[in-house]
Protein backbone atom coordinates (compact mmCIF):
# COMPACT_ATOMS: atom_id res chain seq x y z
CA UNK A 1 0.00 0.00 0.00
CA UNK A 2 1.44 3.57 -1.00
CA UNK A 3 0.19 6.73 -1.99
CA UNK A 4 0.20 6.74 -5.36
CA UNK A 5 -1.42 10.21 -6.61
CA UNK A 6 -2.37 13.77 -5.00
CA UNK A 7 -4.83 16.08 -6.23
CA UNK A 8 -5.84 19.72 -4.91
CA UNK A 9 -8.55 21.97 -6.11
CA UNK A 10 -9.61 25.65 -4.21
CA UNK A 11 -7.25 24.14 -1.01
CA UNK A 12 -5.51 26.45 0.37
CA UNK A 13 -2.29 28.34 -1.72
CA UNK A 14 -3.83 25.76 -4.96
CA UNK A 15 -6.77 27.60 -6.82
CA UNK A 16 -5.92 25.54 -10.16
CA UNK A 17 -6.26 21.68 -10.45
CA UNK A 18 -3.04 20.26 -9.33
CA UNK A 19 -1.34 16.82 -9.42
CA UNK A 20 1.24 14.92 -7.61
CA UNK A 21 1.91 11.41 -8.78
CA UNK A 22 4.57 10.14 -6.38
CA UNK A 23 6.31 7.13 -7.83
CA UNK A 24 6.34 3.38 -6.30
CA UNK A 25 9.72 1.83 -4.45
CA UNK A 26 10.56 -1.79 -5.67
CA UNK A 27 11.19 -4.41 -3.67
CA UNK A 28 14.56 -3.44 -2.19
CA UNK A 29 14.48 0.54 -2.48
CA UNK A 30 11.67 2.76 -0.75
CA UNK A 31 11.24 5.84 -2.57
CA UNK A 32 11.41 9.19 -0.86
CA UNK A 33 9.54 12.20 -2.16
CA UNK A 34 10.59 16.14 -1.42
CA UNK A 35 8.52 18.62 -1.74
CA UNK A 36 10.85 22.14 -2.21
CA UNK A 37 9.88 25.96 -2.31
CA UNK A 38 10.48 28.77 -0.41
CA UNK A 39 9.13 30.11 2.40
CA UNK A 40 5.01 30.50 2.59
CA UNK A 41 4.84 28.91 -0.85
CA UNK A 42 2.87 26.07 0.46
CA UNK A 43 4.48 23.15 1.10
CA UNK A 44 3.04 22.60 4.39
CA UNK A 45 0.09 23.25 2.83
CA UNK A 46 0.00 19.66 0.79
CA UNK A 47 0.61 17.65 4.21
CA UNK A 48 -2.31 19.35 5.56
CA UNK A 49 -4.10 18.44 2.41
CA UNK A 50 -3.75 15.17 3.17
CA UNK A 51 -4.51 15.20 6.25
CA UNK A 52 -7.75 16.76 5.98
CA UNK A 53 -8.25 14.84 3.11
CA UNK A 54 -7.86 11.66 5.75
CA UNK A 55 -10.74 13.29 7.61
CA UNK A 56 -8.84 15.43 9.94
CA UNK A 57 -11.76 16.93 11.54
CA UNK A 58 -9.24 19.75 14.17
CA UNK A 59 -8.85 22.89 12.17
CA UNK A 60 -6.38 24.00 14.82
CA UNK A 61 -4.43 20.75 13.27
CA UNK A 62 -5.06 22.48 9.90
CA UNK A 63 -3.51 25.42 10.50
CA UNK A 64 -6.97 27.39 10.54
CA UNK A 65 -10.11 28.47 12.64
CA UNK A 66 -12.98 28.12 10.27
CA UNK A 67 -13.48 25.71 7.51
CA UNK A 68 -13.26 28.63 5.10
CA UNK A 69 -9.51 28.89 6.10
CA UNK A 70 -8.97 26.09 3.70
CA UNK A 71 -10.84 27.00 0.51
CA UNK A 72 -8.56 29.50 -1.28
CA UNK A 73 -8.83 33.08 -0.91
CA UNK A 74 -7.68 34.51 -3.81
CA UNK A 75 -5.14 36.81 -5.00
CA UNK A 76 -4.75 39.63 -6.52
CA UNK A 77 -5.14 38.18 -10.35
CA UNK A 78 -7.81 35.41 -8.96
CA UNK A 79 -10.89 35.55 -7.51
CA UNK A 80 -11.95 32.86 -4.27
CA UNK A 81 -12.84 29.55 -4.81
CA UNK A 82 -16.05 28.06 -4.17
CA UNK A 83 -15.28 24.81 -2.44
CA UNK A 84 -11.60 22.75 -1.83
CA UNK A 85 -11.54 19.35 -3.07
CA UNK A 86 -8.78 16.94 -3.05
CA UNK A 87 -8.31 13.53 -3.79
CA UNK A 88 -5.93 10.54 -2.43
CA UNK A 89 -5.15 7.82 -4.21
CA UNK A 90 -3.68 4.69 -2.37
CA UNK A 91 -1.75 2.09 -4.48
CA UNK A 92 -3.57 -0.89 -2.97
CA UNK A 93 -2.71 -4.08 -4.90
CA UNK A 94 -1.40 -5.55 -1.01
CA UNK A 95 -4.94 -5.56 -0.11
CA UNK A 96 -3.31 -3.48 3.08
CA UNK A 97 -7.12 -2.08 2.61
CA UNK A 98 -10.33 -4.37 3.76
CA UNK A 99 -11.89 -3.41 0.38
CA UNK A 100 -11.64 -4.73 -3.21
CA UNK A 101 -10.00 -2.26 -5.22
CA UNK A 102 -6.56 -2.31 -6.39
CA UNK A 103 -6.57 1.05 -6.11
CA UNK A 104 -8.83 3.79 -4.01
CA UNK A 105 -9.22 7.43 -4.08
CA UNK A 106 -11.05 8.91 -1.33
CA UNK A 107 -12.03 12.31 -2.15
CA UNK A 108 -13.14 15.20 0.42
CA UNK A 109 -14.67 18.25 -0.50
CA UNK A 110 -16.39 21.19 1.46
CA UNK A 111 -18.37 24.21 -0.41
CA UNK A 112 -18.12 27.78 1.42
CA UNK A 113 -21.33 27.45 2.42
CA UNK A 114 -20.38 24.58 4.51
CA UNK A 115 -22.18 21.64 1.86
CA UNK A 116 -19.62 18.75 2.52
CA UNK A 117 -18.93 15.04 1.38
CA UNK A 118 -16.47 12.49 0.89
CA UNK A 119 -16.59 9.86 -1.92
CA UNK A 120 -14.32 6.65 -2.27
CA UNK A 121 -14.04 5.68 -5.80
CA UNK A 122 -16.35 8.37 -6.99
CA UNK A 123 -19.03 6.94 -4.74
CA UNK A 124 -20.67 9.39 -1.42
CA UNK A 125 -19.51 7.51 1.70
CA UNK A 126 -19.81 8.10 5.28
CA UNK A 127 -16.58 9.65 7.22
CA UNK A 128 -16.83 7.06 9.49
CA UNK A 129 -16.75 4.63 6.65
CA UNK A 130 -12.77 6.06 5.66
CA UNK A 131 -12.48 6.58 9.19
CA UNK A 132 -12.78 2.46 9.43
CA UNK A 133 -11.07 1.41 6.03
CA UNK A 134 -7.64 3.34 7.14
CA UNK A 135 -8.12 2.93 10.57
CA UNK A 136 -7.51 -1.16 9.47
CA UNK A 137 -4.74 -0.35 7.34
CA UNK A 138 -3.01 1.41 10.11
CA UNK A 139 -3.57 4.87 8.96
CA UNK A 140 -5.51 6.36 11.64
CA UNK A 141 -6.15 10.14 11.93
CA UNK A 142 -3.67 9.70 15.57
CA UNK A 143 -1.08 7.67 14.48
CA UNK A 144 1.44 9.58 13.45
CA UNK A 145 1.32 8.15 9.86
CA UNK A 146 1.43 11.94 8.56
CA UNK A 147 3.69 14.30 10.73
CA UNK A 148 3.05 18.25 10.48
CA UNK A 149 5.13 21.15 11.07
CA UNK A 150 5.62 21.39 14.82
CA UNK A 151 4.81 17.47 15.33
CA UNK A 152 7.97 16.53 15.58
CA UNK A 153 8.57 19.12 18.61
CA UNK A 154 5.56 17.61 20.20
CA UNK A 155 7.15 14.04 19.68
CA UNK A 156 10.12 14.90 21.42
CA UNK A 157 8.97 17.20 23.91
CA UNK A 158 6.08 14.71 25.13
CA UNK A 159 5.97 13.00 28.36
CA UNK A 160 6.76 9.11 28.49
CA UNK A 161 2.89 8.65 28.83
CA UNK A 162 1.89 10.58 26.16
CA UNK A 163 4.38 9.22 23.78
CA UNK A 164 2.96 5.59 24.45
P1 LIG B 1 7.50 27.57 5.38
O1 LIG B 1 8.74 27.27 4.59
O2 LIG B 1 7.56 28.91 6.04
O3 LIG B 1 7.11 26.45 6.31
P2 LIG B 1 5.46 26.69 3.51
O4 LIG B 1 5.98 26.49 2.13
O5 LIG B 1 5.25 25.46 4.34
O6 LIG B 1 6.33 27.77 4.29
P3 LIG B 1 2.65 27.06 3.84
O7 LIG B 1 2.53 27.23 5.31
O8 LIG B 1 2.27 25.76 3.25
O9 LIG B 1 4.10 27.49 3.37
O10 LIG B 1 1.78 28.17 3.10
C1 LIG B 1 1.51 29.42 3.70
C2 LIG B 1 0.82 30.27 2.69
O11 LIG B 1 -0.44 29.73 2.37
C3 LIG B 1 0.61 31.68 3.20
O12 LIG B 1 1.12 32.59 2.25
C4 LIG B 1 -0.90 31.79 3.29
O13 LIG B 1 -1.34 33.08 2.95
C5 LIG B 1 -1.34 30.81 2.24
N1 LIG B 1 -2.70 30.34 2.49
C6 LIG B 1 -3.16 29.62 3.55
N2 LIG B 1 -4.48 29.42 3.46
C7 LIG B 1 -4.88 30.03 2.31
C8 LIG B 1 -6.15 30.21 1.67
N3 LIG B 1 -7.28 29.71 2.18
N4 LIG B 1 -6.17 30.90 0.51
C9 LIG B 1 -5.04 31.41 -0.02
N5 LIG B 1 -3.83 31.29 0.53
C10 LIG B 1 -3.74 30.62 1.68
MG1 LIG C 1 5.93 24.90 6.15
Amino acid sequence: MYLSRLELQGFKTFPKKTVLEFQPGDKNKETLTVIVGPNGSGKSNIADAIRWCLGEQSMKQLRGKKTEDIIFSGSSGKARSGFAEVSLTINNEDKAMKVDYAEVTITRRVYRDGDAEYLLNGKRVRLADIQLLLAEAGVGQRTYSVIGQGMIDHVLTSSPEERK
